[in-house]
């Protein structure tokens, strides 16, 4: 078993200098104003199991709740501040929260839905009342410490049930294998409703009583002013491509990072090279998703494979499966994950749960095959998979084909319904800066790499791609702008 949170938490605080938040607390200020919280949370009624909706813009102070949620046992439920009251509708309903915190401009219109509500600052102001002291009760490893919900690109957003030990589990694996230690500094410009945020970055540093440097949004050239700070960066793919678009972006500035860790989407293997080449390093790739925590990592000595997500972590067992069962390596299919690190469960959800369940294998949804060295490769999302006159076209391959091409800046590959093929493979591409990009040359240039049927049967070259909070592209809206290419007109 691992190691609660809060009995780390605990032990950190300890030292009276250790530090949590560059400029801001201290572990031993972060561990009072948690009881503070707790104590607050418990005048309102707030109990064990309860859940507390969290909607507000990136600060400090959502670490803090998150950590006093886990003292008290009530449910910590982060929503993405960006959702407007409508979309943040389902969350209230579903998981009936006892009490709702969100900014002071959004009070109204969470109030209107029927929900109890309170805006941050009032209840920073009633923790502030409250003695920093606060006795736990009873905490077990299977309670729950948080439901996160899936972004909900396809159909409602289900609600992730993430238990203590979930947490601990994942959080003492990736510490170990990204040898994070108390000389650590990481800088924290991720979003904190989010698994890579909140989780995967500051269970890294709490485990490890590490600090960080923290951003209340990420901006490149903030970000680039405070590298010289920091020892670990932790990012989604296009941090790494819009601080390569800054020319003040160079080696000296990383000469004090020991690991630059990507994770949350693809990272293109042109990326990784050419930011190895301008700070030296190479960019570590993981691979998770919010209902499994971490599930693989490159390794921290040893090959950093781009365009691999590495082995899995341990603890963690990964396979990949056809519809027979497991497949031999180097075949692709299905990655299925068992381990401490896998959710319990969809909240009131159970036969959606059940479903994503085989033979006690969680099947994420993405699709992969592990190299002879042990390396997984994701081949993108099973329900992304293009199926064109009978034959299966993996995205990421024709996008890492696509993505080597001269002026390609980005790429997603979609089926598109057709009348001859059923789908057809169709590439959206953007342009580098300055570069224009021909649709027959691309075409041409891909028949070199790719067999026939995976070559697009059109190549769109648009001004962007859609992408959510943590740089996904949103490939069901490509699809639906993009249904009609062959059906109609
Ligand atoms: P989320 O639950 O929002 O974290 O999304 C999880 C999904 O993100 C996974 O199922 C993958 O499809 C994708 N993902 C996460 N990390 C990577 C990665 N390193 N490479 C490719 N896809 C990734």
């Amino acid at each position: 078993m691992s190691t609660d949170v809060i009995a780390k938490l605990k032990e950190m605080a300890v030292d009276p200098g250790r530090v949590w938040i560059a400029g801001g607390l201290t572990y031993a200020g972060l561990l009072a104003e948690t009881g503070r919280l707790a104590n607050a949370l418990v005048s309102l009624g707030l109990k064990k199991g309860d859940r507390l909706l969290l909607q507000v813009e990136k600060c400090e102070a959502v670490l803090s709740l998150y950590l006093a949620c886990l003292r008290t046992g009530v449910v910590f439920l982060p929503v993405n501040p960006g959702y407007t009251v409508a979309e943040t509708a389902h969350f209230l309903t579903d998981a009936e929260p006892a009490l709702a915190v969100t900014d002071p401009e959004r009070v109204a219109g969470l109030t209107a839905l029927g929900a109890r509500v309170m805006a941050l600052p009032e209840l920073l102001a009633l923790a502030e009342g409250q003695g920093a002291g606060f006795a736990e009760s009873s905490h077990g490893p299977d309670d729950l410490a948080a439901i996160l919900y899936t972004s909900g690109t396809t159909g409602r957003s289900k609600g992730v049930m993430l238990s203590r030990e979930n947490l601990a589990s994942n959080a003492e694996a990736l510490v170990g294998l990204w040898r994070f230690s108390e000389t650590d500094v990481l800088l924290h410009a991720l979003p904190v409703f989010h698994t890579h945020g909140l989780f995967v970055a500051t269970n890294c540093v709490l485990y490890s009583g590490a600090s960080m440097i923290f951003h209340r949004a990420f901006q490149p050239a903030a970000v680039l002013a405070a590298l010289p700070g920091a020892t670990v960066m932790m990012g989604v793919p296009t941090f790494y491509t819009r601080l390569l678009a800054d020319p003040g972006l160079t080696r000296e500035l990383c000469g004090h990072v020991r690991l630059f860790i990507s994770g949350s989407a693809p990272l293109s293997p042109a990326t990784h090279a050419e930011w190895r080449e301008r700070t030296g390093h190479a960019i570590l790739e993981r691979y998770g998703m919010t209902e499994t925590n971490m599930i693989t990592s490159n390794p921290y000595q040893g090959e950093r494979r781009a365009g691999t997500v590495g082995m899995p972590l341990p603890g963690v067992e990964v396979r990949v499966a056809g519809a027979e069962g497991v497949l031999p390596q180097g075949e692709a299919g299905a990655i299925e994950v068992r381990g401490p690190n896998v959710f319990q469960g969809y909240w009131r959800l159970p036969e959606k749960t059940a479903e994503e369940y085989r033979q006690g294998w969680f099947v994420t949804g993405d699709m992969g095959a592990f190299d002879a060295e042990g390396y997984l490769s994701i081949l993108g999302r099973a329900k992304d998979l293009v199926i064109t006159g009978g034959l299966n076209v993996y995205p990421a391959e024709v996008e890492a084909a696509l993505d080597d091409l001269p002026g390609v800046a980005g790429s997603a590959v979609i089926g598109v319904p057709h009348p001859d093929f059923g789908e057809a493979v169709v590439a959206c591409l953007v342009a580098a800066k300055g570069a224009g990009l021909e649709e027959v040359a691309v075409r041409d240039a891909l028949r070199e790499r790719l067999a026939a049927f995976k070559i697009p049967k059109r190549v769109l070259v648009l001004e962007d791609l859609p992408r959510n909070a943590m740089g996904k592209v949103q490939k069901a809206e490509l699809r639906r702008v993009h249904a009609g290419l062959f059906t109609e007109g």
